[in-house]
């Protein structure tokens, strides 16, 4: 996977993490290994399988789409963080991701109930002082569209 700084019209740094790029309609593209011998699936992407050590996998692009497995508001983060903000586990073609998680309402952020269908987004996770960092984010699928 390669990392790449881009430079938004806003004139601020921007770098991409986690996801191997964006779609035209502004999802990121995730990509899960699969292993043909055992078929186990992984995320994030890997060349060997961790459960049987097979060295070919295939990979394949996440649909845009998951449920959501279990999260929580995070309250006290790391460096770059700023809290609170809520982090999901997501179920998605076989694999579990932890992501980011857009709430209803950012004035107060909730947890998402188990079980909430979610659409893959793309946005702002943190920053290191310089560039922002982008990344794969969810929102619950019902919920309206979060200008970012
Ligand atoms: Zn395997």
């Amino acid at each position: 996977m390669t990392t790449r700084t881009e430079t938004t019209s806003a004139g601020t740094d921007r770098r991409i993490v986690g996801a191997g790029g964006i779609r035209p309609d502004g999802t990121p593209i995730l990509t899960i290994s699969v292993c043909p011998r055992c078929t186990r699936r992984w995320f994030p992407q890997r060349q060997i399988c961790a459960a049987c050590a097979h060295d070919e996998l295939d990979h394949v692009e996440a649909g845009r789409g998951g449920i959501a497995y279990a999260s929580t508001v995070v309250r006290i983060g790391a460096p770059g963080f700023a809290t609170p903000y809520v982090l999901s586990y997501v179920d998605v073609d076989g694999v579990r991701v932890l992501t980011h998680t857009d709430p209803a309402d950012p004035s107060k952020p909730e947890a998402l109930t188990p079980g909430t269908r979610v659409t893959f987004t793309v946005g702002p996770i943190g920053t290191t002082g310089e560039v922002e960092l982008w990344s794969y984010r969810v929102r619950a699928a019902d919920a309206p569209g979060i200008d970012r």
